[in-house]
């Protein structure tokens, strides 16, 4: 059994070797760990090992969890399907959000977003091939939705998040990732200052990297399987 610290090290080393492939820093790569289904302990083990940044999908759970951990310093990020009726939550209880994808949302967190904390930070989500069950924006919708966030006072716009089809082929999913790429390059030249390209899971770290991705979102690798 690996224990929490020869897991992280792993999948650290796991980045760097992907970066090194690519004549990329392995310091321009960040490391979300997504700990949703896995209980407080074990992302205060992997906070007390250097982790600063956790993703979770469910907004219940993911309350439930932070009043259970107290640990200062823990980044929350939430990166599940926004519903409407939780977006206050969202607003007052996470420092990124990363799964949005319309309008509406973006205008609810940004209202809701208490006056007191920075400008959340947002990532559109992009559908990037258009299947119809996946949330996420279609990449035609992405320059409307970037101004709109760009706008609203209680938002920063980082970049975009991405999860391909499970194409199950090496080959095509680095073709999606290079497509969601393309879409944040139109962003830049668009005149948006954005620093996030979020991709890459537990199984397709090293193409995510390979296209430019600067955060890879990596549960099942750091915490094992889930239920
Ligand atoms: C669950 C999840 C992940 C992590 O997936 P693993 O394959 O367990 O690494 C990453 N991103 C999103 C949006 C997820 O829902």
């Amino acid at each position: 059994m690996e224990t929490p610290s020869q897991r992280l090290s792993r999948v650290r080393r796991q980045i760097e070797a992907a970066c090194l492939e690519n004549d990329r820093r392995p310091e321009t790569v960040r490391l979300l760990a997504v700990s949703k289904r896995h209980p407080p302990e074990a992302i205060r083990q992997l906070h007390a090992l250097g982790q600063a940044a956790f993703g979770e999908n469910y907004v219940d759970e993911a309350l439930e969890k932070q009043h259970a951990l107290t640990d200062p310093g823990v980044e929350w990020h939430y990166i599940g399907p926004v519903q409407s009726n939780k977006t206050r939550d969202l607003a007052e209880h996470f420092q990124w959000v990363q799964s949005v994808d319309r309008e509406k949302i973006l205008r609810r967190l940004s209202s809701q977003r208490p006056a007191h904390l920075p400008a959340l930070n947002i990532c559109l989500q992009v559908n990037i091939d258009q299947e119809p069950q996946k949330s996420g924006a279609l990449p035609a919708a992405l320059p409307g939705l970037a101004a709109l966030a760009t706008e609203l006072p209680g938002l920063r716009l980082r970049g975009l998040m991405c999860i391909p089809r499970a194409w199950g082929e090496t080959d095509r999913v680095r073709d999606s990732f290079a497509r969601t790429r393309e879409c944040y390059t139109a962003l830049l030249r668009d005149g948006h200052h954005l620093d996030t390209l979020s991709m890459g899971m537990s199984g397709d770290v090293a193409p995510a990297i390979a296209e430019g991705s600067t955060m890879v979102r990596i549960g099942t690798a750091l915490f094992g399987p889930r239920d």
